[in-house]
């Protein structure tokens, strides 16, 4: 029998996994991760951060990474940290760029299924806008306006090698923090900007990104294995957080180890664990 002759299937090991941090947050934000998902893909995943942390980088098997960016929070320290995220990716031989916050859950057996549908080798700008209509700001020489979707940073993203490779010439090597810097905004809507705007390819909506700007109560249970990223955030005394049972709220507030045990009763922390 003849086989076919299809390009090479996607594997976790096409996939940069990219997390950004921060000093403050490594204590709070960064166990959790460590414990769930990050033992998933602990070779495709690395955290930028903006100092040496001697134990989390033993805790990550050296996947720490000083961007020396400032460590506040402001628009010059995060696009400068997305930048070096996206350098670090370019430097190495993966398909695909995919970025998430520390207050992320990603669905690491998900992620790569959805990124099989797509080609490395074409354009694809894959994520969720968290505003209902596109971002408006004044042109350069102010005569017009300029219309532009982004991913918001926060549900996490993927850009396609392909088009990183074309991203290269304005946006490598630092030259993302300047345009940042220009247009003075957010380095998830710098992005928007450079690949929407400058490069001219269009946002794809992926529905099954979620960040905390969006009620994690609506995901439905039968639903959560589709899902491709989660999040939690505390609003004054309520949490914003995936319904799910499974461990006792007292050890489990944000539900991280609720909801991997959900997707994954192996794990040895996980009661009614099954042997697979
Ligand atoms: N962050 C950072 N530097 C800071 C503050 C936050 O790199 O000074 C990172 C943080 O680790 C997280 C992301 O920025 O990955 C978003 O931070 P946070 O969840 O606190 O704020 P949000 O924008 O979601 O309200
Ligand atoms: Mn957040």
């Amino acid at each position: 029998a003849t086989a076919t002759i299809r390009p090479p299937a996607t594997t976790l090991d096409d996939v940069f996994i990219s997390v950004k941090t921060t000093k403050s947050y490594h204590s709070s934000r960064l166990p959790i991760i460590l414990k769930t998902w990050f033992q998933l893909a602990k070779r495709q995943t690395w955290f930028f951060t903006d100092t040496d942390d001697e134990e989390f980088q033993l805790k990550t098997n050296g996947h720490m990474i000083n961007t020396n960016c400032s460590s506040s929070h402001n628009r010059k320290a995060l696009c400068c940290k997305m930048s070096v995220e996206f350098d670090t990716f370019l430097n190495t031989d993966k398909k695909w760029f995919c970025h998430f916050d520390d207050d992320n859950y990603v669905n690491v057996p998900r992620l790569v299924r959805f990124l099989a549908d797509y080609n490395p080798r074409e354009d694809w700008y894959l994520g969720k806008p968290s505003i209902q209509a596109p971002l408006e700001i004044v042109s350069k020489d102010k005569k017009s306006m300029v219309r532009f979707w982004f991913a918001t940073g926060g549900a996490g993203f993927c850009l396609s090698r392909a088009l990183a490779l074309k991203m290269m010439p304005l946006a490598s090597d630092g030259k993302f923090i300047s345009i940042g810097e220009r247009i003075r905004l957010p380095d998830d809507v710098t992005m928007g900007y450079i690949i929407e705007h400058l490069i001219k390819k269009p946002l794809t909506v992926i529905d099954e990104f979620h960040s905390h700007l969006e009620p994690m109560k609506f995901i439905r249970k039968d639903l959560i294995e589709q899902q491709i990223s989660f999040s939690y955030a505390k609003l004054k005394e309520e949490w914003n957080v995936v319904r799910i049972d499974g461990i006792d709220e007292k050890f489990d507030q944000n539900r991280f180890l609720s909801l991997h045990c959900f997707l994954f009763p192996r794990f040895n922390f996980c009661p009614n664990r099954r042997k697979k």
